[in-house]
């Protein structure tokens, strides 16, 4: 295995990430209002004093965004907001299923719409993992995989859409499992507390974790890792996380665009040397690895919602999307290999010799 070179990729076309973001460019100023209540009781928390990455003792603000303070953990890199997830912030934004949605039935373009985000978004990542797992030299359809923090099972579905057959989902709002019981009859979803994560991650019989857009959320990242490390089962993890990118810098610039990166929820945002870290700590390698980020969609969003909110100006957005959305790909392909991108895919292998 001393032989084996991990597989590193870089980019993705922007044009359907555009088609499903669309939701950013017309919702933005009941999302920004959203955003300020999320802001607002997290900074009644109580001050957050370790690294959620390293738990290294945390230093003093380096920059406020919408009121919240953020400094950079001096010992591996992470971004940390200044305030705790405590368990009452964390319930009131992510178990709070809103009632209306909850058991409702859902048209043909809800199930369009599903199918749609599947193909374009997750069955790639699917199909990544499939790849460096071939170049690994498992067979990948024999292997079990659990996406835990599954959201509306679309990453679930992109494993069995990869021809992964053996894949359990788990979530915690009953309303995302109720959707993707409803559009993927074949996923087999599963609801599980909040206060299940750690216990699930130590006890789950599957080869390959997946944590897509979780760890962030988590209130207890590294007990998360550090239990998957302790499950001798489990050989892979999968992550999606967010990163410190210039769209953190695009966000300070405009405060009256919603934030895409580091909204509230994400209280803390990776990068490449936290990420090294926390492989080393617990034990992993990185064994496949994509870049690819949505910085200059978010500038994009940025130029325009901030130009059209000048009545004389509302011609102009058009002017600038011929001028800059045919460079995004480009523009964005710097950003992307210089891993300064806004997201990151990661495959680590557990080292158990
Ligand atoms: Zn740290």
């Amino acid at each position: 295995m001393g032989t084996f070179e991990k597989i590193v990729r870089f980019s993705k076309p922007s044009g359907v990430m555009f088609e499903h973001k669309k939701s950013f460019f017309e919702d933005n100023d009941a999302a920004l209002e959203a955003e300020k209540k999320v802001a607002e009781l997290y900074v009644q928390q109580p001050a957050r004093e370790s690294c959620k990455n390293c738990a290294q003792k945390l230093g003093a603000s380096a920059f406020v965004k919408l009121g919240v303070p953020y400094t950079i953990c001096t010992r591996c890199g992470q971004v940390n907001g200044l305030h705790e997830d405590t368990t009452a912030f964390c319930q009131a934004i992510y178990t709070h299923d809103g009632g209306e949605s909850y058991g409702a039935t859902y048209s043909a373009d809800d199930a369009a719409a599903y199918a749609k985000r599947v193909a374009d978004i997750y069955l790639p990542k699917a199909a990544f993992v499939k790849d460096v797992l071939v170049a690994r030299g498992h067979d990948p359809a024999t292997l079990r995989y659990a996406d835990i923090g599954a959201g509306a099972g679309y990453f679930a579905a992109g494993l069995v859409d990869a021809e992964l057959p053996h894949v359990t989902a788990y979530e915690v709002s009953p309303t995302l499992v109720a959707l993707s019981q409803a559009m993927r009859p074949d996923v087999d979803m599963r609801l599980m507390g909040l206060d299940d994560v750690v216990q699930l991650a130590e006890s789950v019989d599957a080869d390959v974790v997946s944590l897509v857009g979780v760890l962030e959320h988590v209130q207890h990242p590294r007990d998360v890792v550090a239990a998957l490390r302790a499950n001798p089962r489990v050989q892979y993890l999968f992550l999606l996380v967010p990163v410190f990118s210039p769209s953190v810098f695009i966000e300070l610039a405009f405060p009256h665009v919603v934030s895409r990166l580091l909204a509230v929820e994400h209280t803390h945002l990776y990068t490449e040397s936290s990420l090294v870290y926390l492989a080393k700590e617990f034990g992993m390698r990185s064994v496949g690895e994509w870049w690819f980020g949505a910085d200059m969609i978010d500038l994009y969003r940025s130029l325009t919602i901030t130009i059209e909110q000048e009545p004389a100006n509302r011609e102009a957005g058009a002017l600038l999307a011929q001028m800059f959305v045919p460079m995004i790909d480009g523009l964005q392909g710097v950003i992307d290999t210089n891993k300064q991108c806004s997201e990151v895919h990661l495959l680590l292998e557990f080292d158990r010799t």
